[in-house]
């Protein structure tokens, strides 16, 4: 089963990606993270895209497609594909489909995870991460422990924030999130792929959600 969770920054799409995961054996295919460990290891096209991140502007077309092939190469893995940030313009989503159609792959489902704005906001500005684990934590639901050790890998660590989880690029990726990625809600649901879950409900809540429409 391949699938892809939509939504706005902050509606929680690594989350539950994260749990598929766990839960399924799925795997997790984020293009955000693949950007981000581009430009940890230093590579030519993380140097160049490290500007537009920061801003909170999209990467083109062109890299992400090129990242996603590069993962699908390999073997197919049984449980499927969770696509999490991916695709996020109408030439991605076409991309998609015929490099999933070369496989002989379908596009089960796409998850439409739905958040108010303002929620958006309050989550991402309050949000941080497990240097070493990636484990995210937020200031509202769930605290950064006073002894440092991550709950979910249980080493004590730090817990860092992203550059572009501040208030002037997170305006940015939401006007990118609406101009861009947005008219993907309407493409997939003409094509009877997609399944919409509140995303304001509790993680657990949302999970079922998520877990019904893939059933
Ligand atoms: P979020 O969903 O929280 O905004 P991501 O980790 O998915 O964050 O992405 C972070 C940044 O990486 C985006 O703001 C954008 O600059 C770039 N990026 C990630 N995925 C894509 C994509 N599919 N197309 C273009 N840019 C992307
Ligand atoms: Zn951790």
């Amino acid at each position: 089963m391949n699938i892809i969770l939509l939504g706005p920054p902050g509606a929680g799409k690594g989350t539950q990606a994260r749990r598929l995961v766990e839960d399924r054996q799925m795997i997790q295919l984020s293009t955000g993270d693949m950007l981000r460990a581009a430009r940890t290891s230093g590579t030519d096209m993380g140097k160049r895209v490290a500007a537009v991140m920061d801003r909170g502007e999209l990467v083109t077309d062109e890299i992400v497609i090129g990242l996603i092939r590069e993962h699908l190469t390999n073997d197919q893995p049984a449980a499927g594909y969770i696509f999490d940030g991916f695709p996020r313009t109408l030439a991605q989503a076409d991309a998609l489909g015929n490099l999933l159609a070369e496989l002989g792959e379908n596009l089960d489902r796409v998850i439409e995870m739905r958040v108010d704005d303002e929620v958006l906001v309050a989550r991402i500005t309050a949000r941080s991460t497990c240097k070493n684990c990636g484990e995210v934590y937020n200031d509202a639901t769930k605290s950064i422990p006073a002894d440092h050790v991550c709950t979910n890998c249980g080493e004590k660590t730090e817990f860092i924030r992203r550059a572009d989880d501040n208030a002037d690029s997170l305006k940015t990726r939401l006007l990118a999130y609406y101009k861009q990625t947005s008219p993907l809600v309407g493409y997939y649901y003409a094509r009877g792929d997609l399944t919409s879950v509140d995303g304001l409900a509790s993680m657990e809540d949302v999970a079922a959600q998520i877990k019904k429409a893939l059933a």
